[in-house]
């Protein structure tokens, strides 16, 4: 997501916008609909590009609204084409394609697309940015203590609760809790403080790995998500379940 924003930030910032296309209501959340989101946008050019968590958020001129785009799964930015910055070239700029579920077109002839096969994004405007929780990329220890608290869920659910921490999806919360030994049905709130520094250390290094790297399908862990998959550390069989509602792996040897 961090990707995305740097190349809103750098193509997308100070170009007015011409004309917006929002043909899937199903893509609008929060009641928008597209005469509303294009009478917000249309005229105004986009001043800041900001994220906190998966949600990626653009700032508008003359007191604009914020733009809040949010990939879901499988959603992708474009801007003039691109999918990022050191791209020089992705996609047809021509036409709009099927899975192009949201574009703004500057006045200029560029355009800025989500193109989302799995349809599993949205846009919102002015999302109400203090239901999310920080930032897990720059969390500080406190606020991690604060987002576990005193809970019993199990601890990855806790890690993915996008209110209590920003930014952690299914397989960052494995690799995380596989770097940091941690067994992901713990119950959140019964790490002690050493457990929770281990924690909170890992936590960020992983998040800057997979941003480093190009996704949350990069981290140690991730060749090992198979049957017969090993645990990279100590070679122990990696246990599957379901914890929090989500497949998880894990080793139960080194996580405890
Ligand atoms: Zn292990």
């Amino acid at each position: 997501m961090e990707r995305y924003r740097r190349l809103a930030e750098e193509a997308a910032l100070g170009r007015e916008i011409a004309k917006v296309y929002a043909p899937d209501d199903w893509y609008l959340k929060g009641g928008l609909t597209a005469r509303a989101v294009t009478a917000a946008l249309r005229g105004r050019r986009f001043t800041a590009a900001r994220r906190i968590g998966k949600q990626l958020l653009l700032d508008t001129s003359d007191a604009g609204p914020v733009l809040g785009l949010h990939f879901g799964m499988a959603g992708r930015l474009l801007v003039d084409g691109r999918a990022a910055i050191t791209d020089l070239w992705w996609a047809s700029n021509e036409e709009l394609e099927g899975w192009d579920r949201f574009a703004v077109f500057f006045a200029d002839g560029g355009d800025l697309r989500m193109r989302d096969s799995r349809r599993l994004g949205g846009v919102t405007l002015d999302p109400r940015e203090a239901r999310l929780g920080p930032d897990a990329l720059t969390i500080t220890v406190g606020q991690l203590r604060s987002a576990l608290g005193t809970s019993t869920a199990p601890l990855k659910a806790r890690l993915m609760d996008q209110s209590k921490l920003a930014g952690v999806g299914n397989l960052a919360a494995d690799e995380a809790l596989w770097r940091a030994g941690l067994d992901p049905r713990r119950e959140a709130g019964s790490l002690d403080a050493g457990e929770l520094r281990r924690l909170h250390r890992h936590l960020r290094k992983t998040m800057q790995d997979l941003l480093e790297r190009g996704g949350s399908h990069t981290g140690d862990l991730m060749p090992e998500r198979a049957a017969e998959g090993v645990c990279p550390k100590d070679g122990a069989p990696l246990v599957r379940d379901r914890v929090g509602g989500r497949t998880t792996w894990w080793c139960p040897v080194h996580q405890i």
